[in-house]
């Protein structure tokens, strides 16, 4: 079976520059079966369930899987009939409270495409320590106020901008996060678009017998449906397809 890519935005509804009719010929193109992901949150279009109502019964029309990203620290309560419409929720961190004050992570992205090549995280964090834990805590407030399937590019945080990451992210961290998404039955995400999980999480990931999703978190056609690194973290760290977050009944496209 075609591989499944969870994770995809349209123009429709939140971020993406693209129609959802493009990312379904371009998932045909790609060869794999596509699933969509808009972002929803307090800070987003989709920041009520009756919003949500009206995408999901908009991704009915399309051979797609049905997802949403939510803005894990500005999410809300997605009722019942609203989530019975949807596939998957994936939850992404994209901005955190530490120590009462609210980052964005929207300097790390620009950083990520050249245009801030002097951007230093730790102005911002101050403390890698004090900012890991915070992760952490806001991941288990999050996952006990509802369920989750997939955590979204886990480690497009700021601390990525200071270095390699297996010098960056703390071993600590990773092991808590492994405990914390097996506990919760949270599949953690490839994603083509963020190079994420570097190999010693994948590697722990794979031990601690995880499951992970394939994103490319497309935002534009070209990357969009491009699974090239997922792929390649599969088969270096022998995932097996029973570990592999799918959705049996997401269609392949046409
Ligand atoms: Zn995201
Ligand atoms: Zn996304």
């Amino acid at each position: 079976m075609k591989l499944l890519d969870c994770h995809n935005h349209t123009a429709e509804w939140s971020d993406g520059r693209q129609s959802i009719e493009q990312v379904v010929e371009k998932a045909r193109l790609e060869g794999v079966r596509v699933g969509l992901a808009d972002h929803a949150g307090l800070g987003e279009y989709l920041n009520s369930n009756d919003r949500l109502l009206a995408y999901a019964d908009f991704l009915t029309q399309y051979p797609v899987a049905r997802g949403l990203e939510m803005d894990l620290g500005r999410s809300f309560i997605v009722q019942p009939q609203t989530r019975e419409k949807f596939d998957y929720m994936i939850g992404s961190v994209h901005g955190m409270e530490v120590e009462g004050v609210r980052l964005s992570f929207s300097h790390l992205i620009s950083w990520t495409k050249g245009q801030m090549p002097d951007y230093n995280p730790l102005l911002q964090i101050k403390n890698l320590e004090t900012f890991f834990k915070t992760h952490l805590t806001l991941l288990e407030k999050e996952y006990s106020a509802q369920k989750y399937d997939i955590l979204g590019h886990p480690t497009m945080l700021p601390p990525l901008a200071l270095g390699k990451s297996e010098d960056v992210f703390p071993e600590w961290w990773e092991d808590q996060l492994l405990t914390l998404l097996i506990k919760n039955g949270v599949a953690l995400e490839i994603s083509n678009r963020w190079l994420t999980p570097y190999d010693r999480l994948m590697k722990k990931g794979v031990e601690a017998g995880v499951k992970f999703s394939l994103g490319s978190d497309g935002h534009e056609t070209p990357k969009t449906c491009v699974l090239d690194y997922p792929k390649e973290m599969i088969s270096k760290f022998g995932v097996e397809q029973s570990r592999v977050f799918d959705i049996s009944r997401a269609i392949e496209a046409a």
